[in-house]
């Protein structure tokens, strides 16, 4: 007996009912991203394993637990990209993009991450990823962020809240991880499994645990902005003055660490209360060293990634639901003739009205049969082919969600009549003969 094959758990199908909100916030990202004079970059889904080990920071949960790694039939390790930075600043180098130069880039596609499966949280995911590269001033993360903030406009996703905070620098950093180190040491009964690896690899990261048992605790750590380097600080308050004056409305989270180690000075989330503990939905700051790490020339850098999956959750709840493909208008076809027939006059019909969504019935049926197809295809209009219009060279017009009687149009006519119209007004044109 043969069992019937599943998708991978954690990667699902976006059926046609969903797929339509993808198609609604990539089609608005890429607007809102090219109005603001972003190029768009494209990027494999195969990497070296070596370049997310290299930026992502061998003891981060990505590192660690999530990747999908693999050796391939040359004996390289290659890994399936958990996000999409890495590469864009790899390709950026690669290339030559970045030296001395201004560069705004996005990209959007799948990540795989091998985490547990749940609401908001798949094993392939996917992200519309923005980096700037060359700027090194708090005016491109305040664009960064009056960017996503039109976008959620134009989407009409409402009650995100934008968090920020300032990671300072490297050197900042470590002073810091010290403090905490001591800090929760000083506690680490209270720890719970995962928090007191961390101690020892990442501790920063502990701020980030999503265990409530914990946030106690965290509460009571000792701060970074109290640790803030003078530079880090005037970029931070750079930023502030920039969002006050743009009115754009963000709470300082002092708590905010990014889960990547890549990240310097401004790191921010979008985040609303609407999805459970999947509550971010898009992440993201600056990265001054990343570029500088895997091998180019100092460069400072900006961006943030945005889960598709989330926003779309967001958008299913909030947005009127786009437009299917239901045609404008339903061919039936009827005998030979009519079938071949049907063919051409519909490569006819799309030449002169570019917009109108022609659908022509295809695997046969009777009258009755092929008018039940057109109804349920939600088709405004059936045009009706059969051996006597063949004959006449015209086209029955039967009007579908009117009570409007059928009429005949010959086929020059109609063709003439539809040519320049917008799809819309063909149906109410067409039903309108006699
Ligand atoms: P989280 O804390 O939720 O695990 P993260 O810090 O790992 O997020 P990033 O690497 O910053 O996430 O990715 C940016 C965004 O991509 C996240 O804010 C989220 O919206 C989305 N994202 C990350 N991982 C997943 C996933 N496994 N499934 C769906 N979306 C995801
Ligand atoms: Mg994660």
């Amino acid at each position: 007996m043969s069992t019937t094959l599943q998708a991978v758990r954690g990667m699902r199908d976006i059926l046609p009912e969903h797929s339509r909100y993808f198609a609604l916030l990539e089609n608005c990202a890429r607007e809102v991203l090219t109005a603001y004079g972003y190029e768009e970059i494209r990027l494999p889904l195969l990497e070296s394993t070596e370049l997310f080990k290299r930026t992502i920071g061998e003891v981060t949960d990505i590192v660690e637990k999530e990747m999908y790694t693999f050796t391939d039939r040359n004996g390289d390790s290659l890994t399936l990209r958990p996000e999409g930075t890495a590469g864009c600043v790899r390709a950026g180098i690669e290339n030559g993009l970045l030296h001395n130069q201004v560069r705004r880039l996005w990209y959007g596609g799948a990540m795989f991450r091998h985490e547990r499966p749940q609401k908001g949280r798949y094993r392939q995911f996917h992200q519309i990823g923005v980096e700037t590269f060359g700027m090194a001033g708090p005016d491109i993360d305040a664009e960064l962020l009056l960017m996503t903030q039109r976008l959620w406009r134009r989407l009409g996703v409402e009650g995100l809240e934008l968090q920020i905070n300032s990671l300072g620098t490297p050197a900042v950093r470590m002073a810091y991880r010290a403090e905490l180190v001591a800090y929760f040491t000083a506690h680490q009964a209270q720890l719970d499994e995962d928090s007191r690896r961390r101690l020892q690899s990442n501790p920063l990261r502990i701020l980030d645990s999503k265990n409530p048992a914990l946030h106690h605790l965290i509460a009571g750590a000792p701060q970074l902005s109290a640790a803030l380097d003078d530079e880090s600080r005037a970029h931070f308050d750079g930023l502030r003055r920039l969002l006050d004056g743009a009115g754009v409305a963000y709470r300082v989270n002092p708590r905010l660490v990014r889960g990547l180690d890549y990240y310097t000075k401004t790191v921010f989330e979008w985040v609303t209360d609407r999805l459970g503990a999947q509550g971010t939905v898009c992440a993201g700051g600056r990265y001054d060293g990343l570029v500088a790490q895997l091998g180019g020339r100092a460069t400072p850098a900006a961006g943030f990634a945005l889960g598709v999956e989330r926003l779309v959750a967001l958008l299913e709840e909030q947005a009127a639901p786009p437009p299917g493909a239901a045609p404008d208008v339903y061919l039936a076809v009827l005998g030979e003739q009519a079938e071949s027939l049907g063919l051409l006059w519909a490569e006819q019909l799309r030449d002169a009205c570019p917009a109108l969504r022609v659908l022509v019935n295809c695997g046969g049926g009777g009258f009755k049969a092929q008018l039940k197809r057109a109804d349920k295809s939600g088709a405004a209009l059936a045009l009706v082919l059969g051996d006597d219009e063949v004959a006449q060279g015209s086209v029955g017009v039967k009007p579908l969600r009117h009570d409007v009687r059928q009429c005949t149009w010959l086929w020059p006519d109609l063709l003439q009549a539809v040519s320049g119209c917008t799809a819309a007004d063909v149906p109410r044109l067409l039903a309108r003969n006699d």
